[in-house]
């Protein structure tokens, strides 16, 4: 870890000048909307041509804001500076032409960054491949339960821009941050961070897993007082030796092993935190029970040890890491337990929309019939089938790429039964469940896990769970 002085926010004199949006969206409406507010000459560019789209421009056109649906490809002549909504590939044209023009481009996350005001609450930022919107809602727990005004924003729920400008008094914020984000948020400066776990994910955007990770990356840059890494995977805590923070700011580790001194872990079934305690080298403070997290699946433990660091860098008490954790209830699809129907458990984890989540909740049951299946996005399969084979009792394939689980299957767990079913209509998920209480007995899980995407079949991964759970109820009645 470097130091230096971090640059503090700077305010802007937007009277006048022109700055361009880029699409029109959930980002892009209430960005053009701030910025032609505080005087700025706003024009708004769009991909995009349809009904909604000019629906959304006549909306900002009456406000006096320029709208240029069609062609988000130009830059506008006389643009001072691009505020980008963050799903924006980097190798645009836009881009480059603002580059070349020596611009600079911002995400909502640095325009929210750069807009909040001098007394603006401290941010604690949590970004990593998997775990950031749980990890972010047990953290604002925690500081709740501590009885401070927070609330858990950013890619979730309360956008930064709202967080930032609106009425509300926040005492501290709890930010989840994607990888995107994170990219077009170059002076975000968090008082301290968590990088959660490094999987590869989104490499068409990025370009390569080196920028992923450095992207992923920025968020230590210029924290205050901790960076928090995963003691398990060594690419996070690379990620902190790289950043540049502020003098004093410390790297703390968690793991789900005993902890060494500067890290939060595990003693005997107790969260234990040996980072912010006097002499860390003899003491360990007592924070919670694996039984208060919920649920209690070591991934899961893994995102509560990562909330409690954060919250402990902003001084919280033992008590509330506690409280905040058992007042914690995880969204829905993120290993919910949908009934147990003749001795068999039925888990909806249809979050699990990669690899490397879908392995955390593999890991989670000692015998499991595996529904899995979907849209692949480039992914590859073996490594999840060989870590996770001893555990399956069976599987049920669904989906448009199942055939690439099936190949893994037969290489790594030839011995486990395999139902593919050939179907991607919706009423599938009725005809996997079925197939998958068939192969289950008594004491095991049927679990939810697709490892892939859901658009193949379902509107999206809600969807898909909701199909999964009603299956099941059919199934019960
Ligand atoms: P994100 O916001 O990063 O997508 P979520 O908290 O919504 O993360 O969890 C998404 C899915 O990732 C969950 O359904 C679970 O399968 C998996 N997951 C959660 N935490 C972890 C973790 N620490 N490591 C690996 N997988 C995880």
């Amino acid at each position: 870890m470097g130091s230096r002085k971090v640059t503090s926010s700077e305010p802007l004199d937007w009277q006048g000048k022109h700055v361009t949006v880029a699409g029109l969206g959930v980002s892009g409406i209430p960005a053009a909307k701030v910025l032609h507010a505080r005087g700025a000459n706003v024009t708004v560019v769009n991909d995009g041509d349809d009904a909604r789209a000019r629906e959304q421009a006549a909306e900002l056109e009456a406000l006096g804001i320029t709208v240029r649906l069609g062609d988000g490809a130009t830059l506008p002549e006389g643009t001072e500076l691009v505020v980008t909504a963050p799903g924006w590939k980097p190798d645009k044209p836009l881009f480059a032409a603002a580059r070349e023009a020596g611009l600079e481009i911002w995400g909502d996350v640095e325009l929210a960054w750069r807009l909040r005001g001098p007394d603006a609450a401290p941010w604690l930022a949590i970004t990593g491949t998997n775990g950031k919107t749980t990890t972010t809602q047990m953290l604002a727990s925690i500081l709740k339960a501590a009885g401070l005004r927070t609330a858990a924003v950013g890619n979730i729920g309360v956008s930064l821009l709202d967080a930032v400008l609106g009425e509300e008094q926040y005492d501290v914020l709890a930010v989840e941050l994607s990888s995107y984000q994170l990219h077009w948020a170059p002076s975000l400066r968090a008082h301290s961070a968590a990088v959660l776990n490094l999987a590869p994910d989104h490499l068409d955007w990025h370009g390569s897993m080196e920028a992923y990770a450095a992207d992923k990356g920025r968020v230590y840059e210029g924290n205050r007082v901790a960076c928090v890494y995963n003691v398990a995977d060594k690419a996070t805590e690379d990620l902190v030796r790289e950043a540049d923070v502020e003098e004093g700011c410390r790297a703390v580790g968690f793991t789900l092993g005993t902890p060494g001194p500067s890290q939060l872990g595990i003693v005997e079934g107790i969260l234990v935190d040996r980072a912010f305690v006097e002499d860390r080298h003899k003491n360990a403070q007592e924070l919670a029970e694996i039984s208060d997290v919920n649920p209690p699946a070591p991934h899961n433990i893994a995102n509560a040890l990562a909330a409690a660091a954060l919250a402990r860098a902003f001084g919280v008490p033992a008590r509330a890491v506690r409280d905040g954790l058992r007042d914690f209830t995880p969204d829905a699809h993120r290993i919910a337990h949908v009934a147990d129907v003749d001795a068999v458990a039925y888990v909806d984890d249809s979050k699990a929309t990669n690899t490397h989540a879908a392995e955390a909740s593999l890991a989670a049951y000692e015998s499991i019939v595996w529904i899995a299946g979907g849209l692949a996005k480039g992914a590859t399969f073996d490594e999840l089938v060989a870590k996770s084979a001893k555990r399956l009792r069976g599987v049920v394939l669904i989906g448009q790429d199942r055939a690439l689980i099936r190949e893994a299957l037969a290489r790594h767990a030839p011995e486990v039964p395999v139902v593919d079913l050939d179907r991607t209509d919706t009423g599938a998920m009725l005809a996997a469940v079925q197939e998958a209480s068939r192969l289950a007995v008594a004491g095991d899980t049927v679990l939810l896990a697709p490892a892939c995407a859901s658009m193949d079949m379902f509107a999206n991964y809600n969807k898909r769970g909701d199909a999964f759970a009603e299956a099941v109820r059919e199934l019960g009645s």
